[in-house]
């Protein structure tokens, strides 16, 4: 690969893209049309913060308009721009397609490092980009609905929503405008944790799948499996974490900004978690090894990577150094094009991106549903389903009475059974069905074509396909 310049984000996005559509039957012209991002917009404003003005670049761009409104999140981060904007508003129309959440594609970012604010500054900067967008209808219930990505969360959602419906006083679906926001002020139970919980789903569905775990060369559950995440952030530390405690894996390495965590034996993810909170980083945790060079630990030996953290880290320049037999990508790029090729060839199973991280839109198209039915899920029918279930259960119980000792109900079944179920779990029973239903949807395809080697190809064909239907029923 020596001599082969690695691709940008955006051209790896295309190459991806390209590689997929050339096994595809696309009317011509259309290809174009679905691959190339409709407009982005960048704004410079600015903003009086310790007796100066600062000026804010930012973006929102819209990649895909055939369903709306678009949908995606808004980035703060130093190295924010066009490109990567671009790249990752593309992303979300595949992923959109891919989970069938009815958007279209979008991404904003600000350049910004948040560390360097307080709050209330941050408030300030973030309550003029959002005035700038709003203004402009890239917030805006019915056309773009961003929502959290890296550097941003609850708190910068709730400042949005809060400025646009300032903006926009008779909106009665103002909540709507962005998703993510904290449950007092119109989120859903379930959304921070969503994209986390979607990576274990997601690995949870792979291994209910022997055949495809055998492509990977690995064997039985995901009890046991060694696992290497980068970044302990909103996703990466819900992935880590569930799996851990919820499915007998072993993290056995983190990497975070500051250096890398090793040990073999397992990482307690929540007390790492809680040292970052207080620390600021990983360095100094006690309880592992700490290598200062963060990213030699994805050249590491384990079962599972899981890059949480930034684009392009799996690069045509370790590629080939990294061990681990399957890599779920639950940041967006994480793998680039010309790395991708080169794992490909060595046999490494890559979930992709668009399917991995997909429960975040997943749960804030179910937050978007709520704001506009303005009503909590399962607020009509949970004691209506408890009563129905009461009758069966007091029949048991007669049953029970009259069998005497040759039958009797389990201890817990009536508690378990009577209890209806409250929006968290109707939110992750909703994630579980759609992760679940895209990877039969992705690994069909992967199975069913000899011209389709990997999950990537696959997912894409099935993004791009749903997309085009689209297109083409709107007379396109
Ligand atoms: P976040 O800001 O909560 O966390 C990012 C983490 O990465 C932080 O802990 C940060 O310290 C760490 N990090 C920064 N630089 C690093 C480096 N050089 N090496 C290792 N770690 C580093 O962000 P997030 O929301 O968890 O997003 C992470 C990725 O997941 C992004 O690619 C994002 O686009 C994607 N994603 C997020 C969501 C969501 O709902 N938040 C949804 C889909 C996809």
């Amino acid at each position: 690969m020596t001599g082969i310049k690695e691709p940008s984000f955006r051209e790896s996005v295309d190459l991806m893209f390209n590689r997929a559509a050339s096994l595809m039957d696309l009317p011509p012209g259309l290809e174009e049309k679905i691959r190339v991002c409709n407009a982005t917009y960048t704004v410079r404003f600015g903003v009086r913060l310790r007796g100066q003005i600062h000026t804010f670049t930012g973006y929102r761009s819209v990649h895909s308009e055939h369903m709306e409104p678009v949908k995606g999140g808004i980035r703060y981060a130093l190295a924010v721009n066009q490109d990567e904007v671009e790249a990752l508003a593309a992303l979300m129309t595949y992923k959109c397609a891919l989970v069938e959440a009815p958007f279209g594609g979008s991404k904003g970012g600000l350049c910004i490092d948040p560390r360097q604010y307080e709050e209330h500054e941050m408030e300030q900067i973030t309550r003029r980009f959002a005035y700038e967008l709003a203004k402009r209808d890239l917030i805006n219930p019915s056309q773009n609905v961003p929502a959290p990505d890296m550097g941003t969360g609850e708190r910068e959602m709730a400042w949005m929503a809060d400025q646009y419906a300032r903006m926009n006083t008779t909106d009665i679906n103002a909540r709507a405008c962005v998703t993510g926001k904290p449950l007092n002020a119109g989120g859903i139970a379930g959304r921070v944790e969503a994209t986390g919980r979607g990576i274990q789903y997601a690995l949870r569905e792979f291994f209910r799948n022997p055949e495809d775990v055998q492509k990977a060369g690995l064997s039985g559950s995901l009890d046991g499996k060694r696992v290497i995440v980068q970044g302990l952030g909103n996703v990466g530390y819900h992935a880590a974490k569930f799996l851990s405690e919820e499915d007998g894996s072993r993290v056995i390495g983190i990497i975070e900004w500051d250096g890398a965590l090793f040990n073999p034996d397992g990482i307690d993810v929540e007390a790492v978690r809680q040292w970052i909170v207080k620390h600021g980083g990983v360095k100094n945790y006690p309880d592992a090894t700490h290598t200062a060079e963060g990213g030699a630990v994805l050249e590491e030996e384990c079962d599972i990577l899981i890059p949480a953290a930034l684009e392009g880290v799996v690069n045509m320049s370790n590629a080939e150094r990294i061990k681990a037999p399957l890599i779920i990508e639950a940041a967006n790029g994480p793998v680039t094009a010309g790395a991708d090729e080169i794992l490909r060839k060595k046999g490494t199973v890559i979930i992709p991106d668009m399917y991995a991280n997909a429960g975040g839109v997943t749960v804030s198209y179910f937050e978007w549903v709520k704001n506009l039915s303005h009503i909590r899920f399962g607020r009509m029918q949970r004691r209506q389903e408890e009563a129905r279930h009461e009758l069966i259960v007091s029949e048991l119980q007669r049953l029970d009475r009259y069998l005497g000792d040759a039958w009797s109900m389990s201890p817990d079944f009536k508690s378990k059974y009577l209890k209806g179920a409250d929006e968290l779990e109707l939110v992750r029973s909703g994630l579980d069905d759609t992760m679940r239903i895209a990877y039969q949807a992705m690994s069909e395809v992967w199975h069913d074509r000899d011209d389709v080697e990997d999950l990537r190809t696959a997912a894409y064909i099935v993004a791009i396909d749903r997309v085009s239907k689209s297109y083409r029923a709107k007379g396109l």
